[in-house]
């Protein structure tokens, strides 16, 4: 008997002393914080020389330095957001802005978002040829008409008149991404009928779209994506990144997200609001809801890619299914987080 209430008492005593699952989120407030992604996709660090990784990882932490420095100084979330992409959409390392990937017609069709997660705005431009930086034009778009998405000539119309700066069509040409398209339509070429279906092999070369998430001081999130979307695009395609809940999606409720990857899952998945809608309906956290949507609803339907999340707390999530995915963050008095493979 004394032996089974020992037993008993060090079941109990176990039981007692068991660790609480390990969260890593926190409730206490960031002051400010910032993520970005650089684009998902399958590099491998033997397929990428050291010069271009070094190179890319001195950018995003550059870029970090520029929300960093907004957000310190009392910036809104939105201006974190925009400046941050407006520093990749300049960046020829980047598939936005210049730097884009071509359509199959050899165009550069520009493809932005953003929204601010204080009282759900948003605003967002698709096609556009002529914008040197779409997610700006997004934000006029939000703030200047009473629509959501503007397409094509009728957004480059509205830009000549908000006075945003244009370019000609050849400001976003780079070598890089006029060779990836000459790749793409080689190897569609040799495809047979069935593989066409295969297209979205796109995916395994290029990566690059851009996107950020900002905590301002006010605790107000805002998120915004800008691309040039897919190498050798048809048919006025548009993808997921100015779909708000698709690409883009912030509520200073739940959280705020950008997305990157095979668009059209991300479309028909909703994404981003799925993710926001599992932390609001379902009580998960970022990180849960964002690692549930990129790494089960997602990858078990084929869609590649991932995406960057963050709370109202400054919490981070970046999960993604490809191999690798450009992608830091930083909050208030911390040291910028910059990471490139899956492995770190
Ligand atoms: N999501 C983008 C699109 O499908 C592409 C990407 O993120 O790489 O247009």
């Amino acid at each position: 008997m004394k032996q089974i209430v020992i037993v008993l008492l060090a079941g109990l005593l176990m039981l007692s002393c068991e660790q609480p699952k390990e969260k890593t989120e926190t409730k206490k407030k960031a002051e400010f914080a910032i993520v970005i992604h650089g684009g998902a996709g399958y590099m491998r660090r033997a397929g990428m020389s050291k010069e271009r990784e070094i190179e890319y990882r001195k950018k995003l932490a550059e870029v970090l330095k520029v929300g960093y420095k907004i957000l310190e100084d009392g910036g809104s979330s939105l201006d974190a957001v925009e400046k941050v992409i407006n520093t990749m959409e300049d960046s020829p390392m980047f598939n936005s802005g210049k730097g884009a990937v071509f359509t199959g017609e050899g165009k550069n069709e520009l493809d932005a978002s953003i929204m601010n997660g204080e009282n759900l705005e948003a605003g967002a431009v698709a096609g556009v040829t002529i914008v040197k930086n779409p997610v700006s034009l997004a934000r006029l778009v939000m703030e200047k008409s009473p629509h959501v998405l503007l397409a094509r000539d009728g957004a480059e119309k509205f830009a000549e008149m908000q006075n945003v700066e244009l370019v000609e069509p050849e400001y976003f040409y780079t070598e890089d991404a006029w060779n990836a398209l000459q790749r793409a339509k080689e190897s569609e070429l040799k495809k047979t009928d069935e593989d066409q279906s295969a297209l979205h092999d796109f995916y395994d070369s290029k990566f690059g779209t851009v996107g950020c998430v900002a905590l301002d001081k006010n605790g107000n999130l805002a998120a915004g994506t800008s691309t040039g979307g897919m190498t050798n695009k048809k048919w006025g395609r548009i993808g997921d990144s100015p779909i708000i809940g698709a690409g883009t999606y912030a509520n200073n409720k739940t959280c705020g997200v950008s997305s990157t990857g095979h668009g059209e899952f991300f479309i028909r998945y909703a994404a981003a609001y799925d993710i926001s809608a599992l932390m609001e309906y379902k009580n998960m956290t970022v990180s849960e809801a964002a690692d549930f949507v990129v790494n089960v609803k997602l990858k078990n339907a084929g869609g590649n890619g991932g995406v960057i999340a963050m709370d109202k707390y400054g919490n981070v999530a970046m999960p993604f299914n490809t191999t690798g995915m450009f992608r830091g963050y930083v909050k208030n008095g911390e040291e910028p987080v910059v990471k490139v493979f899956a492995d770190e």
